[in-house]
């Protein structure tokens, strides 16, 4: 079920992509009538000082308008005027069917004493850091409340919990976040009559007194709900309102709800209900959204062929394993059934990797290279390899860390032990997205528990062993030795 949740989870973000980046039109409705002959009227807008009001609009008649107030900073919206309906100032967009010409003004007014700070604990902000701001949003529907945790147990459980020592590992200790915690505030809409998950984002009622937006660089809105599910996800474009001022859509939202699927409180839950998990559902989502946050726009996909390498032809029926979104079972980015470790080839986009733990090869011939263990701070971790083809590949080892210990399945130990005794291989694609490549390709297979359908690509055991070899047309990897300090050493033909 987890699993299902997961692989849903994930699968938001492209789906939101697409809804989000065409929806600037008017909402309409249907068109029930087809009247005899066309007709349009005009909405004259019109502002007082202290903001701005959605220019004229033409409209046809049955047609929906919606029009959006913006105060300037430390302006609020007094009163919505004018002919074309009445609106409570309560609403910073109103939407209307206007059965004639008319006028609609917004009448703005300075706040009365802005700069009263109502929250500054945690407000003070380190640059170096990747300054979060979490904002908890409760519902009309929300029931047994009580159960959830604070604003401040989150923000906590975020700084002080594994989340950050993910990040502290995987990035060598390069990325650190803070978190400020502001809320909870009250959505005007039932969470059961989200339109979908971006639409947490629609509300006014996120007031915060003295708030900069310069002071933030992710937004994470924290749905308290146990009404249903809706995944998680990221997005820069989403419009967010705090004290009525849209957020700018140059700054990445995430949404993590605190319950999943089944009702079961992600918050406390671990994976699979496995207690040994070093993250919680809640981390481990929370964890997958704001590398998205960090403008890693992809998944850990995977490349794989069935019983043939990937650069072969084609098998029948292979579905869409040659690039498979979250393919990657060992990857926080892909579908982590085996591993939650971030891959190198992410880690470099981020600019985590040092000097020292990268190897680069372009040169045509041969090379012997070594990698060490993937949260090595001190040795090269990462192999990167650029053909005359234009091929690029990262390559990793595993040797299974506390960050990629999962043990739900009864295959997994079996996994774990083959994939810790060679090197792993992801192959580039024009965006860098990086694919788990299989080094001993087999069948199609499903796994157990699998968020996928039948036909799923068989990642139990890629990785390249001592004796085996990767012949393709633009590199030849060979002579995979393991060595005493758990490196391991290869030779890297590049072909011209
Ligand atoms: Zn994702």
């Amino acid at each position: 079920m987890s699993g299902k949740c997961c692989f849903f989870t994930i699968s938001v973000i492209y789906a939101m992509l697409f809804l989000y980046s065409c929806d600037d039109s008017s909402p309409t409705l249907p068109d029930t009538l087809s009247p005899p002959q066309r007709v349009t009227f005009l909405v004259s807008t019109s502002a007082s000082e202290g903001g701005l009001i959605t220019p004229n609009q033409t409209i046809q008649s049955g047609r929906l308008v919606s029009i959006v107030a913006t105060p300037d900073e430390a302006y609020q919206l007094k009163e919505w005027k004018g002919n074309c309906g009445s609106f409570s100032k309560d609403h910073l967009e109103v939407s209307f069917i206007p059965s004639g010409d008319c006028e609609i003004e917004a009448i703005f007014e300075k706040m009365k004493d802005p700069t009263t700070p109502i929250q500054t604990e945690g407000f003070t902000t380190d640059k170096n850091k990747t300054r979060i701001a979490l904002l908890v949003i409760d519902f009309p529907d929300t029931s047994s409340r009580a159960e959830f945790p604070t604003v401040s147990e989150i923000e906590k459980a975020l700084e002080e919990g594994v989340a950050l020592d993910f990040f502290k590992t995987n990035s060598y200790g390069r990325f650190e976040y803070e978190i400020s915690g502001f809320g909870p505030f009250n959505h005007e809409k039932n969470y059961v009559d989200l339109e979908d998950i971006g639409d947490v984002l629609n509300t006014q009622s996120i007031q915060i007194n003295g708030f900069k937006e310069d002071d933030f660089d992710v937004f994470a809105l924290i749905p308290r709900t146990d009404k249903k599910y809706d995944g998680a996800a990221a997005a820069p474009f989403w419009n967010l309102s705090v004290n009525g001022h849209l957020v700018g859509n140059k700054k990445w939202k995430l949404v993590n709800p605190l319950f999943i699927g089944d009702f079961s409180n992600a918050f406390v839950q671990k994976d699979f209900f496995v207690e040994s998990y070093p993250l919680t559902i809640f981390e481990r989502i929370f964890i997958h959204e704001l590398i998205h946050c960090l403008d890693i726009g992809t998944h850990a996909k995977s490349k794989t062929n069935g019983e043939y390498y990937h650069y072969q032809p084609e098998i029948p029926n292979n579905g869409e394993n040659l690039s498979l979104d979250y393919g990657n079972q060992f990857d926080i980015m892909g579908g982590n059934n085996y591993g939650y470790n971030l891959n190198v080839a992410f880690r470099d986009q981020l600019s985590w990797l040092s000097t020292t733990q990268k190897t680069t090869i372009m040169e045509v011939g041969r090379h012997s290279v070594t990698v060490y263990p993937i949260n090595d701070s001190e040795n090269v971790v990462a192999v990167t390899i650029k053909t005359p083809h234009g091929d690029r590949y990262y390559i990793e080892y595993r040797d299974f860390d506390f960050w990629d210990q999962r043990s739900h399945l009864t295959d997994s130990h079996s996994i774990m032990s083959n994939n810790s005794q060679g090197i792993m291989v992801n192959w580039l694609d024009s965006w860098g997205t990086p694919h788990l490549i299989d080094m001993s390709p087999s069948p199609n297979y499903t796994y157990q528990g699998d968020h996928f359908d039948i036909g799923s690509p068989d990642v139990r055991d890629v990785v390249l062993k001592p004796g085996m070899t990767y012949d393709s047309p633009s590199v030849k990897l060979s002579n995979v030795v393991a060595n005493t300090d758990k490196s391991y050493t290869f030779t890297v033909d590049v072909k011209p």
